[in-house]
């Protein structure tokens, strides 16, 4: 299974073949454009054409017994496809493009704020992070310097490193309880800005390519959860008066 959004988290269709079907319905393909749920990031909606015209609903995207297995869940009373038929992809890209956003947006959030990753849940309309910290930190500082890099455009790419340059580079991870996975080689690293002068760290996730498509977007919200653990609410639009 080819995971297509790891090179191009602009691709919203592709044609796949149906490799099997799973006994709860999940439909397995070669290759996809479908995110699966993953890191925080909720997996894709869509649909799914079949050659004859007629749609297969996705309600969701999630992961198998490994990562690397991607499982298309339909929604409830659609058509089942057979193995081996070709069918063409169709994401949500709406929704997806506003989960990209949003994503890109809790990568500079933690420019903004550099303490460890405690948590972290990608929404379309409200986004969090729970930090390590027990600072008090003004949101609208937050926002305005989030907004800095927004308007500074700075580009997003990616980047591959070994195991190796990570054990080098340990302050690359701001995740205090997830480790990017083990044993699989290389390890994908997201970069923001010339020579990633303003971050990098490894992320399996879609992001957009630079940051002022990240739009507008302010901090909803800092809440205290415990003595050790600040929440942040990142959503979109303009903050209220
Ligand atoms: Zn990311």
């Amino acid at each position: 299974m080819k995971a297509l959004f790891v090179e191009d988290a602009y691709l919203s269709t592709a044609e796949a073949l149906v490799t099997s079907v799973r006994e709860d319905g999940g439909i397995m393909l070669d290759r996809t454009c479908f995110y699966a749920t993953s890191g925080g990031q909720p997996g894709d909606t869509g649909f799914l054409e079949r050659d004859n015209g007629e749609t297969i609903a996705i309600a969701g995207t999630v992961t198998g017994a490994s990562k690397s297995e991607i499982i298309h869940v339909p929604a409830p009373d659609q058509p089942s496809p057979e193995v081996g038929e070709k069918l063409v992809l169709h994401i949500d890209w709406e929704r997806r493009h506003r989960l990209m956003r949003m994503h890109t947006a809790c990568h500079l959030l933690s420019v903004v704020c550099p303490f460890p990753i405690t948590g972290a849940s990608v929404s379309e309309t409200d986004s969090r992070i729970d930090f390590d910290m027990s600072e008090t930190i003004d949101k609208a500082e937050v926002t305005a310097k989030m907004m800095d890099l927004i308007r500074a455009n700075h580009p997003i790419y990616t980047k591959w490193i070994t195991e190796e340059d990570l054990d080098a580079n340990p302050d690359l991870v701001k995740s205090k309880n997830v480790r990017p996975p083990r044993g699989q080689g290389e390890i994908r690293l997201v970069c923001i800005g010339e020579d990633a002068a303003v971050d990098s760290q490894p992320c399996g996730g879609t992001h957009v390519t630079e940051t002022a498509e990240v739009g507008e977007i302010h901090i909803g919200k800092i809440e205290k959860k415990g003595k050790e653990n600040r929440r942040f609410r990142i959503r979109f639009g303009p903050a209220p008066d």
